[in-house]
Parts: structure tokens; sequence; C-alpha cells
């Protein structure tokens, strides 16, 4: 079930799946004060939450996070790969299947990666990893996610421009000074 605000700009924290190991989004409609943060945290140290669960135990101590409609997206099971927000939130890398590490070459190939795509989700490439994602990974490499390929910046362009206009003024030149030469 689809929860019943846009999800955009409404993530509020982070909740770890206890059956995959993945780490999901806790969302809610407006942002929290710190009572509600609170009981939040003591909801996150006290449930076993596994993905589609509700997040939000049935008590009456907890109506006013209803209230806010804190929750998880309840369409993500244990299947769905980690979504990017995780790694906005978290601010690090894990793999887009297990959400576990990723070893420095990954990392490497992520920021090469990050200049040709807005969205990129990286794939610590272990093979239950990449087995995990088949079907799902989009882009150039086995098992990662990488979409919306990036625009030459304006900037880019002109500077492209100039840098061959350059070169051809310079081979123009050195060919006439060539033919200089011969005369
Ligand atoms: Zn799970
Ligand atoms: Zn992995």
């Amino acid at each position: 079930m689809k929860p019943s605000f846009k999800l955009t700009n409404k993530g509020r924290g982070l909740i770890k799946c206890v059956n995959c190991h993945k780490i999901r989004i806790i969302y809610s409609e407006s942002r929290l004060n710190s009572d509600e943060r609170t009981k939040l945290s003591d909801i996150k140290q006290t449930i076993h939450f596994c993905c589609g669960d509700d997040l939000i135990p049935d008590d009456a101590e907890y109506d006013i996070l209803r209230e806010k409609k804190v929750c998880a997206d309840k369409r993500r099971n244990c299947k769905s790969p980690v979504e990017t927000l995780v790694y906005k939130l978290k601010k690090s890398l894990v793999c887009v299947a297990c959400c576990g590490p990723v070893s420095e070459d990954i990392s490497e190939k992520f920021k090469e990666t990050k200049t040709k795509f807005s969205t990129v989700l990286p794939n610590c490439e272990d093979e239950k990893c990449l087995k995990f994602m088949f079907g799902i990974d989009k882009g150039p490499y086995k098992g990662w996610i990488c979409k919306r390929p990036k625009k030459q910046s304006n900037k880019e362009i002109i500077n492209e421009k100039k840098r061959r206009h350059e070169g051809a003024k310079q081979r123009m030149n050195q060919a006439k000074k060539r033919k200089k030469e011969y005369n």
C-alpha cells in the first residue's frame, strides 16, 4: 500500500530490516518535533522491523506519530533494492542489493560513474548481489542502477567549441607557415 502523501523530501530517518538487513526510509508528512523524534527512536529500538511491515505499533502512546503519518513505504519488500534516498540520508555508499559497504575500487568506479549519471546505486559485485539485481539493474554495469544520464553543461559545450576552434586555428596557421616555407 502506498503512503497517503507524496514522499519527495519527506524522508526523516532510516530503519534496518531484520530479515534482509537492508536500510529502509522512514517518512512523515510534516517534520517531527523532538518529542515525536524520541518516540520514533523508542520504536526503532524496540520493534523488529521487516520490509513491508507497519512501522508504528498499535499502542495509543504512538497516536501522535500516526497523526503525523510516520511510516515506511510498505510497497518495498525484501526483494526491493536500496533506494537512492538511503545514500543521501546515510551519507555513505552502500551496496544496492545487500546494503553492505563497498570496496575502494567500487567507490572509485562510483565516483567516475556519478560524473555521467545523476542517479547511481553501486553494487558490491558479490555474486549473490549481482544475482539479486538481475532484471532490476539499469545502465552500463551489471548489478548497478545508473539512471538519468547527465547532459553536458552549457559551459562545457562552450569550452569544447573553443578548444576545437583553437585547434582549427592552430592547424591553419601551421599550414600557412608550411606553405610560406615551401615558397
Ligand atoms: Zn527486508
Ligand atoms: Zn552487496
